[in-house]
């Protein structure tokens, strides 16, 4: 059995062992961290992730879904949490159409039991890549254990190693390889909605909760056993932002003012938000994402985005699917495999970059906009009448597999038609008519 190297079994390294497997692969998977389902505290607080449609087919393909539905929260649609603590529902898609909140420790701890059901997946913790030879095809690895350091041979290296690969670092020293990072002004913290009474959850379960604010916003998912995670997003300077509020006093009554309701469930809000680290947000892009014939990159390691679109995880899982769908048309031919993977999925991981960008100022701006809701609303309603001619840009990158730089280019077409639309001084009396109906089709028609 050819033997093969993933470096990082994080969430997308887990799912592509079990890939190799498959495809029947002495896999070595080794990881930085110790073994998280033995020690809970590098498990690390309870975060939580969306799956939507792309994560979900990647995980029935290698028969990984069931696993996973057993931990997972249906979330229908975003509930806006005013300023006067009123709330407003808005369905994410059709009836039934739902993305789906799960814990990371709790979906990466299934994924890696799943990938040990198979004979031929041994994961290495507290391995930490340290360096790869290119030249001589081996990899050099911290085993933190033993202290001392391991040199590992594999005929493919698979990398998978998150925003800050190790792997990556390496390939980036290679002529012609582009590579370029971004980071936002703003940065998250995660706070804490503690279970009402009997495990009860004291606000929608089956809802992504937000508190839109314009520069800013505070967002709710729920976890198993009634309690939500919540993060804000928040800028890093200026006023208000992470620096500019220093003390318990002040983020309470920064709380109590614009996200009232919010405010009374966080008991622990002060101390959360003093010993809770502030992250920041970055978008990577590269390319190529391989090196020779040897190398590739997967998930985080080769597109890092920013977490609005909920699409990081489920683009990397969608990369293990559509490597495997390359693989199978042109086994043995590794270069060929390595090259057509990479230039595929390119252009969509720039894609879903620019569009996770881009939906921050969505969320946290607009979806408390009335003429953006009067928007949505027309949008809903030509696609509910006419489903082959228009789709939403979010069912597009929620609810399909159109590759992602396809539904942005659709979405900018579709934008330009709704912003003429959107202009008519009347609109907000006339869009339910037949008149704009016909407008609608006449610009589809000539898009
Ligand atoms: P990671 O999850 O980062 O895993 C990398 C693994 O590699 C880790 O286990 C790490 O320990 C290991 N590692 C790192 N360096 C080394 C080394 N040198 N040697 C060995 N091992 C190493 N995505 C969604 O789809 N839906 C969401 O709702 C969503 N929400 C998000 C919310 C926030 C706040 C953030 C920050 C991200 C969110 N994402 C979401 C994105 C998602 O978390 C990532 O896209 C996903 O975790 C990428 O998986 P990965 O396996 O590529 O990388």
């Amino acid at each position: 059995m050819e033997k093969v190297a993933v470096i990082g079994a994080g969430l997308v390294g887990s799912l592509q062992a079990i890939y190799l497997a498959r495809r029947g692969f002495q896999v070595e998977v080794f990881e930085r961290r110790v073994d998280m389902r033995k020690d809970k505290i590098s498990a690390g607080r309870s975060i939580n992730l969306a799956i939507s449609t792309r994560g979900w087919k990647a995980l029935e393909v290698v028969e990984a879904e069931k696993t996973v539905r057993e931990i997972v929260i249906p979330m229908y649609g975003r509930m806006m949490h005013d300023k006067n603590e009123k709330l407003h529902f808005q369905p994410y898609g059709k009836e039934n159409e739902a993305i789906y909140s799960v814990s990371r420790g709790g979906l990466n701890c299934r994924l890696m039991d799943e990938a040990e059901t198979y004979d031929n997946v041994k994961i290495h913790f507290s391995h930490e890549c340290k360096d790869i030879d290119l030249e001589n095809r081996s990899i050099l690895f911290y085993d933190h254990n033993t202290q001392k350091e391991v040199e590992v041979k594999a005929a493919r290296v698979f990398g998978t190693d998150g925003a800050f690969s190790a792997v990556r670092k390496r390939i980036q020293m290679t002529d012609r390889f582009n590579y370029e990072q971004m980071f936002l002004k703003h940065g998250y913290k995660e706070l804490f909605i503690p279970a009402g009474e009997k495990n009860s959850y004291q606000i929608e379960k089956n809802a992504l909760h937000i508190w839109p604010r314009g520069e800013y916003m505070l967002i709710a998912l729920a976890n198993e056993g009634g309690s939500f995670t919540s993060t804000l997003f928040f800028p890093f300077e200026g006023e208000p932002s992470f620096e500019s509020i220093k003390t318990e006093k002040e983020i309470r009554d920064f709380f109590n003012e614009v996200f009232p309701d919010a405010s009374k469930m966080m008991p622990t809000l002060e101390k959360l938000y003093f010993t809770n680290p502030t992250s920041s947000l970055v978008t990577i892009r590269c390319e190529p994402w391989h090196y020779e014939d040897w190398v590739v990159l997967m998930g985080d390691a080769s597109h890092a985005i920013v977490p609005f679109y909920g699409q990081g995880m489920n683009a990397g899982f969608e990369d293990c699917r559509i490597f495997d769908e390359i693989y199978e048309q042109n086994q043995g031919e590794w270069q060929k495999v390595f090259q057509e993977y990479s230039k595929a999925r390119h252009d969509d991981g720039n894609a879903i970059a620019d569009l996770a960008i881009y939906n921050f100022i969505e969320m946290r701006d607009k979806v408390a906009d009335e003429m953006f809701l009067l928007r949505k609303k027309i949008e809903k309603k030509i696609s509910d009448k006419y489903p082959d001619q228009w789709m939403p840009l979010y069912s597009q990158v929620t609810f399909s597999h159109i590759p992602y730089a396809e539904a942005l280019a659709a979405g900018k077409r579709q934008a330009k038609i709704m912003d003429k639309i959107m202009k008519r001084e009347d609109i907000k009396t006339v869009w339910d008519s037949q008149e704009i109906e016909n407008e609608i089709l006449r610009l589809i028609a000539h898009a």
